[in-house]
């Protein structure tokens, strides 16, 4: 068997990070994989093979998965809150893509196989709290995940389980807090905080016109992990023979909505009049990670300050929006 790399999602954000920083280690058979048409990847490099592929389809997945040994899966029809919340049943379709690619690489021999999967299967009641403690692996069961998209992801996690007992297909799954970063989307109604509230500082600050709007009322707590240390986790998890189970990465550094905008405004050098939009899509009032099983069974957990990491996202940003 080859040590043909496959990346599904490879021209959404993390999918982009991970060619790249393949790429950067030396290797040299890669197979990028997305629906979006070319122009629209984040990151494309023409020594890889790029595929246009819906991966919900069978075949697609099939064709993807052919020759890989390792397969990583992050693809998803997937974005913020404001997504989320209003198209879940388009979330709880990308079930059709990890059920293909599992069923693909099963049948390809791949040696191994990545999960995306998200905080958004922890149980709500556990995260009604903007003080609330980190959540333990332990506390996605009993279920009650964030309607649509966790329950896809809960349940994509469940088929990872399944196939590693019933077919020998290695899995790891990952639970992803918030990630941020250069090379994401900031706009178009998928983006994340981190990256809408960096362009609506920008936004103020270029038109000289000094409001914003924040969705919910601000207090609302959450961590944002760096993509570097993102890419660093999914590898440490992916090759770790003590991971076997799904695990939290994601940074413990715990911060409400309008800290995260106090942030930005000191980066950007103004200070904004705050419009709170209670009505606006916002998610459960407090999250966090508990790093405490990474920690153990890796000696590590992501470490890049929020202040340095949102420095280097919204210098990319304002390029984006100036050029
Ligand atoms: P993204 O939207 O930037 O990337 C996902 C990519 O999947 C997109 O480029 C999209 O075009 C592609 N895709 C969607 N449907 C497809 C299909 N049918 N066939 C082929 N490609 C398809 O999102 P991201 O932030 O890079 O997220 C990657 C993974 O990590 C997803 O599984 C997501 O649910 C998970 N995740 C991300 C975060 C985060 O904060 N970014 C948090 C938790 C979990």
């Amino acid at each position: 068997m080859s040590d043909k790399i496959l990346v599904a999602g490879a021209g959404g954000f993390i999918g982009g990070h991970l060619v790249a920083h393949f790429l950067k280690k030396g290797h040299k058979d890669i197979r990028a994989v997305d629906i979006k048409p070319f122009e629209e990847w984040y990151q494309r490099f023409p020594e890889v093979e790029n595929l246009q592929l819906d991966l919900q389809v069978r075949e697609s997945c099939q064709r993807a998965a052919a020759g890989a040994a390792l397969v990583y899966n992050l693809a998803a029809d997937m974005g913020g809150m404001g997504f989320i919340e209003l198209n879940r049943g388009l979330c709880m379709l990308s079930v059709l893509i990890n059920t293909h690619l599992l069923m693909a690489a099963r049948d390809a021999g791949s040696r191994r196989y990545f999960y995306s999967s998200s905080a958004c299967v922890y149980n709500a009641d556990k995260q009604t709290d903007p003080s609330v403690t980190g959540l333990r692996e332990a506390d996605a069961y009993p279920a009650m995940p964030e309607d649509g998209y966790g329950w896809e992801k809960l349940f994509s996690e469940r088929m990872c389980r399944h196939f590693t007992e019933d077919f020998s297909l290695i899995t790891r799954v990952a639970r992803f807090h918030n990630v941020y970063g250069p090379n994401g989307t900031w706009d178009g109604g998928r983006e994340k905080a981190p990256a809408a509230i960096c362009r609506k500082v920008i936004s103020a600050k270029l038109a000289g016109k000094h409001d914003i709007e924040i969705w919910g009322a601000g207090n609302q707590t959450r961590s944002f992990m760096y993509i570097d240390d993102c890419i660093t986790g999914i590898e440490k998890i992916f090759h770790s023979d003590k991971v076997t189970f799904p695990i939290n990465l994601g940074s413990a550094e715990k911060v409400s909505i309008n800290q995260l905008v106090d942030l930005v405004e000191s980066i950007a050098g103004i200070k904004l009049k705050r419009h709170y939009k209670l009505d606006a899509p916002k998610g459960v009032n407090g999250r966090n990670s508990d790093n405490t099983l990474i920690k153990q069974t890796l000696g590590w957990e992501p470490d890049t300050s929020l202040r340095s990491g949102m420095e280097k996202t919204y210098a990319w940003i304002h390029d984006q929006m100036t050029k």
